[in-house]
């Protein structure tokens, strides 16, 4: 392995087997843990740019065979599917509802492509790698794990939360949290189950002495401490806002400037609280 072009190529280590960078847009973080007979890719990217940027990438630190796992269905993290098949990959992973996500609605994200993401063969859906193809394996049951030989790694499902089908890859003390949890930036609340969301990171705070390192969707590595303060401010905010929904049915808008996450994730949250109240168990 040539040290300096890994650095380069703008590779973290985490942990043993466990390595991430990061591609364009919005800064996602692309994983990648290595066994002795194949290697696991975290994600995807957005389109052949960044897949393919990606994949040399991963050439510089494995030869092996490569598999992938789409954390959930949104643009930066499962548009590269087609890319990386087109490289050879036929085994990527995925929960049931990405896959109905990506099957069903995909064009949708391709939609949220912007020109600042430097994917435009992929926004115009012409040209190698620019389809939009779902994972070809299914995680039913909330579990699945998937040996790399000499190494194991855990794809579980602990809830909805950022999306309906949110994956976290766990290699050993690593957790790769896909949008569950970002650091730097406001949650993404679009397509989210607010309140199932805030569960979730309280199962991920459970198991801190397993998982040393949390690696974000975007943003830096953490330790389960600063996954700890998301908690809070999250179940802050559903306090404030369901208190809000009561007060003002009919506008709750009137809690967004008390509500930590800026004007637009703000609406969506308060949008996504009210949409999902009754489906919530
Ligand atoms: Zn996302």
């Amino acid at each position: 392995m040539d040290a300096t072009a890994v650095e380069q190529a703008g590779w973290t280590r985490v942990g043993d087997h466990e390595w991430v960078r990061t591609e364009r847009p919005a800064h996602v973080n692309l994983g990648l843990v290595v066994g002795t007979e194949r290697a696991l890719v975290v994600d995807t990217g957005a389109g052949p740019r960044s897949a393919g940027r990606h994949l040399e990438a991963v050439r510089l630190i494995t030869d092996l065979p490569l598999i992938a796992v789409n954390t959930h269905h949104h643009y930066d993290h499962a548009l590269g599917n087609h890319a990386f098949a087109q490289a050879g990959v036929t085994e990527v992973w995925g929960h049931p509802a990405t896959i109905e996500a990506l099957d069903g609605y995909g064009e949708q994200q391709r939609a949220e492509i912007t020109d600042e993401d430097d994917e435009p063969e992929m926004k115009a859906a012409s040209g190698p790698g620019t389809r939009i193809i779902p994972p070809t394996h299914a995680v039913t049951g909330g579990l699945q794990e998937l040996d790399l030989g000499d190494h194991a790694v855990t794809l579980t499902h602990l809830g909805r939360a950022h999306s309906a089908g949110d994956l976290l890859v766990a290699s050993s003390g690593v957790l790769f949290a896909g949008d569950v949890v970002e650091q730097g930036n406001a949650p993404q609340f679009a397509d989210s189950f607010p309140r199932e969301w805030l569960k979730v990171i309280g199962k991920i705070i459970a198991l801190d002495e397993i998982h040393e390192h949390i690696v974000p969707g975007h943003g830096q590595v953490m330790s389960p401490d600063l996954v700890r303060g998301h908690y809070h401010r999250l179940d802050q905010a559903i306090r404030v806002a369901e208190a809000a929904l009561d007060e003002h049915a009919t506008d709750a808008t009137k809690s967004i400037p008390v509500l930590p996450f800026g004007p637009i994730q703000s609406r969506y949250f308060l949008n996504r609280l009210k949409e999902t109240r009754d489906e919530d168990v």
